[in-house]
């Protein structure tokens, strides 16, 4: 008998009835739990968070919700190993890749325990000083943020249970925001056990954190003018649900972290074997190596002068060759397998489509005997590396995110069409430019800003100290235009004003600085 999973809403677990799903270890195929929320009555759930944790959290100060986040990582960091290892048996996942993502997660959680800390014993924050607004001095104005008083709700993608479910959490409830958690239903087991701890630990108020272990029900219908629903996943899924009533009519927060086709500059000045060049050359190859290339800010368009471009695939294709891909459980495995069947079968259509416009360097979806993997089990390939012949030739690259090890190289001659392509994905998360020419490397981090969330710039000063464009930093914004969502997550502080109202407050100066002190 498999474990069944039970989502924690109205401050109790609750078991789900009817038909249930089936979580998998991915290398092995082996069932781990089943889960189900049929029954479960969300509206109830969502009253819970609303009228017993929302007030709970803001009795307290920044300082007090900071000191609970603390306690969160003092009850979770001594679970570390556990994690890490239903990380690796239902995420398919290495220990390296697991520890990224749980790690990610407690890191995460002190950085924002030192945010609230900082910002001390306020219930509130002001947004800018007191202007003056009338004639006098003595009447002026200021903005003020304050907390909803809905419930967060939160959707995550299956790649980080841990870290999507914790860097939400610890903003939303830093902000003083209830939260209502829900994972991917296919890699859950993670997240779920962490709820576990979490709600044993009793270190947060009654209503504060509720999970949903699998489908989210009706709940997203009953979403309000006070709640805020952060959702990470594919594009199709958001425009779904930012079509929701709760979005078009009752204007409940939605903020979108979707699909990116991330990109990776070689500037014209790199010479092959360069600090910089291998610079870009490790982290191509680790953001398609790590988490078997399913991750949002993972390189998938690589752009290279054309005196460089046989010299680079080649290097690439010999480190993507290396890669010990199997049972991420066996120590030397270095590339696990997709996280589900559904993602293999939708990866290996991209992977076709792709060949029909661009060549296949190295790659197949029929690896064979692979360490640790019963014959036929598992949904493995090995990376894939494409060359197109110029940046129009493989329009699909501009246009499909291949959620797996793929990734396509293509030269350039000029700035302007290169600009052009990378802004042909529609949006991205994230955009690395290697070059150590600091006129060459200026004029694309200025035309490529408005196109891109974030933008990294290697050269020959940072190599070898950067932890590359696919890591997210609490510090800095996650999150891109367009396609990539248009929202945007952590940033410090600027993470928070999606669960804060900003209201304009006009009256006596003096009254108003006293009353919201700087
Ligand atoms: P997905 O199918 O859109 O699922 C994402 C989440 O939405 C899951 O928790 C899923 O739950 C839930 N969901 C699906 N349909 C729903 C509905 N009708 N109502 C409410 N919830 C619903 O995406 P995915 O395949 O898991 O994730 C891969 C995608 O996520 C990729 O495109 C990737 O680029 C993107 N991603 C983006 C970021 C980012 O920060 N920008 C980070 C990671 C991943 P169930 O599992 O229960 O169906």
């Amino acid at each position: 008998m498999t474990m069944k999973l039970k989502s924690f809403v109205n401050g109790q677990w609750l078991e789900g009835g009817g038909d249930t799903v089936t979580l998998l270890n991915p290398a092995t195929e082996e069932p781990l739990a089943e889960s189900s929320t049929s029954g479960i009555d969300f509206a109830a759930a969502l009253d819970h968070a609303r009228t017993i944790g929302g007030p709970a959290l803001r009795s307290l100060t920044f300082a007090d919700r900071a000191e609970k986040l603390q306690a969160l990582y003092d009850v979770l960091f001594p679970h570390r190993e556990e994690f890490i290892e239903l990380s690796i048996s239902n995420g398919g996942n290495t220990r390296n890749d697991a520890k990224f993502d749980v790690d990610g997660s407690t890191a995460t959680l002190l950085y924002y325990v030192d945010v609230g800390a900082a910002l001390g014993d306020r219930h509130l924050l002001n947004d800018g000083e007191t202007t003056q607004i009338g004639r006098t001095p003595r009447y002026g104005g200021k903005h003020v943020l304050s907390p909803l008083h809905g419930a967060a709700v939160h959707i995550n993608a299956f790649n980080f249970p841990a870290w999507g479910m914790i860097e939400k959490a610890a903003v939303a409830l830093l902000a003083g925001m209830p939260v209502i958690s829900k994972p991917a239903t296919s890699t859950a087991l993670l997240a779920y056990r962490m709820t576990e701890v979490i709600v044993n630990s009793g270190v947060l108020p009654d209503g504060a954190f509720s999970f949903v272990a699998g489908s989210s029900g009706d709940l997203l219908e009953h979403l309000g003018p006070q709640d805020a629903l952060a959702f990470t996943g594919s594009g199709d899924t958001a425009a779904l649900l930012r079509g929701m009533d709760a979005h078009t009519h009752r204007s409940a927060r939605v903020n979108v972290e979707a699909d990116s086709l991330n990109a990776a500059i070689m500037g014209p000045d790199i010479e092959s074997g360069s600090e910089t060049w291998q610079m870009m050359l490790n982290e191509v190859t680790n953001d398609v190596r790590q988490k078997a290339g399913q991750k949002c800010t993972a390189i998938r368009r690589v752009f290279v002068p054309p005196a460089q471009v046989d010299n680079f695939v080649a290097a690439l294709q010999e480190r993507l060759e290396d890669i010990i891909v199997g049972n991420p459980a066996e120590a030397d495995v270095r590339m696990g397998p997709l996280v589900s069947r559904n993602q293999l079968d939708d990866v290996a259509d991209g992977i076709e489509a792709l060949g029909r416009q661009a060549g296949k360097v190295t790659g197949s979806l029929h690896p064979g005997e692979l360490p640790g993997v019963e014959q036929g089990k598992g949904f493995f390939l090995t990376p894939h590396l494409f060359l197109a012949d110029d940046l129009s030739s493989a329009p699909l690259v501009h246009e499909r995110e291949v959620f797996g090890p793929v990734v396509t190289i293509m030269p350039y001659n000029d700035v302007p069409p290169l600009v052009a392509a990378c802004a042909a994905g529609g949006g991205s998360l994230v955009t690395s430019v290697y070059s150590d020419d600091r006129k060459f490397a200026r004029e694309l981090l200025v035309e490529l800003a408005p196109y891109n969330g974030r933008l990294t710039l290697g050269n020959n000063k940072v190599a070898g100290k950067s932890p590359g464009p696919g890591t997210v930093l609490p510090q800095l914004v996650h999150g891109g235009p367009g396609r990539a969502g248009g929202g945007e997550e952590l940033g410090g502080t600027r993470g928070m004003s999606f669960y804060l109202q900003r209201t304009a407050i006009q009256g006596y100066s003096a009254l108003l600085d006293k009353f919201f002190p700087d």
